[in-house]
């Protein structure tokens, strides 16, 4: 056992009591991996064709879904680690309301997603929330999440590149168009030089839509960016008129 390793056990240990215990259903674990072996088989990793551009689950192996076919997103690829159904959506509304650990277990996943398909990315950003929100919830689950990710693949981490300009409120209600409008010219980039000429990685929790990736991608590709791309905990889906987040 490596030292790297060693030290994992140990944070394992000390973050989740003293026995090792899969984090989705509680079974004892073994070995190194998070979850048990039942939950690998049943968690909805993605295994089979992902829509090449917003990366949710697709039937047969075209090169894009529908949806990206009728109004392509403005974001370069867009790739998470679940969809988001079963026990992904229990794990992230745990990890959204006090489960500050899952950001170990989901942005340990998605670092390997990101040295995968953004090997080359030079720069990564996470979604913003308004300083009230953030206040309310006492902290910003996708900084959280790009934290670890950055700390595992050595991509900078750019904290105050993207800011939110005003509050978009509560989207749960709203339809997929509603939200698109009102997301629009709600994110600036604060630092424009860092993004000149630069492949960036956008952090989220969820890609519902995908109209808050997007609105964040416009932003910084107007700023200057070569290319944006999305990585998140989960996608939903299907899009369909009402979502989560
Ligand atoms: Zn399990
Ligand atoms: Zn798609």
């Amino acid at each position: 056992m490596g030292v790297s390793e060693k030290l994992r056990v140990f944070l394992k240990k000390f973050l989740y009591g003293d026995g090792l215990t899969c984090v989705a259903c509680g079974a004892e674990l073994f070995g190194e991996e998070p979850f048990c072996p039942s939950c690998l088989k049943s968690l909805p990793f993605h295994r089979g064709h992902i829509c090449s551009k917003c990366g949710r689950d697709i039937g047969g192996d075209y090169p894009v879904c529908a949806e990206c076919k009728a109004d392509m997103p403005s974001y370069g690829r867009a790739r998470s680690v679940f969809s988001y159904e079963k026990d992904a959506v229990r794990m992230i509304r745990a990890f959204k309301t006090g489960k500050k650990y899952f950001a170990e277990i989901f942005g340990a996943e998605m670092a390997k997603k990101a040295k995968e398909y953004f090997p080359d990315a030079d720069l990564a950003v996470f979604i913003p929330m308004t300083a009230r929100a953030e206040k309310k919830r006492g902290y910003n689950q996708a900084e959280l999440l790009a934290e670890v990710v950055c700390r595992e693949t050595g991509i900078p981490l750019g904290r105050d590149v993207l800011v939110k300009t005003r509050d978009t409120g509560e989207q749960k209600t709203l339809t997929r168009k509603e939200r698109a409008e009102n997301l629009r010219g709600s994110f600036r980039v604060h630092e424009r030089t860092k993004c000149r000429g630069k492949k960036i990685l956008i952090i989220d929790d969820v890609l519902t839509t995908g109209a808050t990736a997007n609105a964040a991608a416009e932003a910084l590709l107007r700023a200057g960016a070569l290319r944006a791309d999305v990585l998140t905990v989960a996608c939903v889906p299907r899009k369909g008129e009402k979502e989560v987040k």
